[in-house]
């Protein structure tokens, strides 16, 4: 069996309708994985499952609004109720509120902390009994470079961020006795919804990520593909707790 197979594995994945989560998502379907589908907009969740069942796996869409400590608990107990087990959780569900700190207000700065580093912890706590029961499991957390950059216009974010970093240490030192394996990826600039938004509004922000990044372009989802596989398989089993830019060299430019 190659290092990599995930067949007979199931992963849930928050956001995984679009964007980075869907790129994770179809690189573990791709891998044998059954996926299930975690978001708020249930037509964008029906349409990407049924992208990925065509690759010839289950899938499952368990919609729910991750800042809701109940709905994140939902999204685990329907994936297993479902698919029958959760091998791999991806905390991928994610927002921005682009404005400087002293214009952000408080609701904002919860509303971005909530979906972004609360809800790794909340869905990660509820998929610990079924991945504790099963021998083991696999939660991938996913950064940012803002999990260690500053960037002014985007305070909440970047706490999020930095939080899902040592969240992920946390988790990692406390469930190693589980066999649980938990890793955060820090995406560089990836093109999607999400950065198309940033594009609009911050100013000069496609030339500087060209000329910041050294492979001199911006990523797309499919690049997230290949580190998913590898944290979600049997491949990165001595491998916790770290943090794996996937940035096209972002992080190491001055
Ligand atoms: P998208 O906007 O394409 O995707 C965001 C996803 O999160 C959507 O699927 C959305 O689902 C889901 N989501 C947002 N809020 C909630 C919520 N409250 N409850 C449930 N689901 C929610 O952005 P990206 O693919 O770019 O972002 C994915 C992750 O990658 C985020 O954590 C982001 O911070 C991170 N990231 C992105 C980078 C980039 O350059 N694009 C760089 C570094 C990190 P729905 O539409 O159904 O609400």
């Amino acid at each position: 069996m190659s290092l990599f197979d995930l067949t007979g594995r199931v992963a849930l994945v928050t956001g995984g309708n679009g964007g980075i989560g869907l790129g994770m998502a179809r690189g573990m379907a791709e891998a044998g994985a059954a996926i299930a589908i975690a978001g708020r907009n249930q037509p964008k969740s029906e349409a990407a499952a049924a992208e990925l069942a065509k690759l010839g796996v289950k899938t499952a869409v368990v919609s729910g609004d991750v800042t809701d400590e109940a709905q994140c608990r939902k999204l685990v107990e329907e994936t297993v109720a479902r698919l029958g087990r959760l091998d791999i959780l991806v905390n991928n569900a994610g927002t921005n509120i682009r404005k400087p700190a002293h214009e952000l207000a408080l609701a904002e700065w919860k509303e971005v902390l909530d979906t972004n580093l609360t809800s790794a912890f909340v869905c990660s706590q509820a998929a610990y009994p079924a991945m504790q029961q099963a021998g083991g499991g696999k939660i991938v957390n996913i950064g940012s470079m803002l999990s260690i950059f500053g960037a002014g216009f985007a305070p909440a974010y970047g706490a999020s961020k930095g939080g899902v970093v040592q969240l992920t240490k946390a988790l990692a030192s406390g469930w190693a006795k589980d066999n649980i394996q938990v890793n955060a990826v820090l995406p560089g600039w990836i093109d999607t919804a999400l950065t198309r938004a940033a594009r609009d509004q911050v100013k000069g922000l496609n030339a500087l990520v060209l000329m910041r990044t050294p492979v001199g372009r911006w990523g797309v989802p499919g690049d997230l593909a290949g580190v998913a596989v590898f944290l979600a398989s049997r491949a990165s089993d001595f491998i916790t707790g770290a943090s794996i830019p996937v940035d096209g060299g972002y992080s190491v430019q001055v």
